[in-house]
């Protein structure tokens, strides 16, 4: 499959391949990354090989869209620890996957707000849980960086 090439809103070109299930590669420019697309395969299991393509891009491309923004979220928790909070190895380890976990928040919302009314289509018949899994294990990551901040 050909990659797709679509400009972000910040300017850089971002560059997508779902070559299939099991591999994507994206990035920005030049800087690509293969890698397992761990939350595409959850998320879209059961789903229809066309639907799972379109939204696996919208993923992607979600990552890449709010990569200035994650990048200032993680900017202000490093401050943070920095002045504030030192933290030891462990909970460094903790913060760190929370700052994913909120990335592939984000990630999905762009999906679910740029499918639109799509993104319940594409899901019909398609189970519940595992879109359940990925929200509330995300949610909690996220939420539990947070406290080892504030703690
Ligand atoms: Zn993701």
């Amino acid at each position: 499959m050909e990659a797709v090439r679509i400009r972000t809103w910040y300017g850089i070109i971002a560059v997508i391949e779902i070559r299939n299930r099991s591999f994507h590669r994206a990035g920005l420019g030049k800087f690509i990354m293969p890698h397992p697309p761990v939350v595409n395969w959850l998320l879209r299991r059961g789903m229809r090989n066309d639907f799972c393509r379109r939204l696996s891009i919208l993923h992607e491309l979600g990552h890449l869209q709010t990569l200035p923004g994650i990048f200032l979220y993680s900017l202000g928790m490093g401050l943070w620890i920095y002045h504030q909070k030192p933290v030891s190895l462990l909970e460094l380890g903790m913060i760190l996957l929370g700052i994913h976990a909120f990335w592939e928040l984000l990630a999905e919302l762009y999906v679910r707000f740029q499918a639109g009314p799509l993104y319940r289509l594409y899901y019909r018949g398609v189970g519940r849980f595992p879109r359940i899994l990925f929200w509330s294990t995300m949610a909690v990551f996220t939420l539990l960086s947070w406290k080892i901040l504030l703690s």
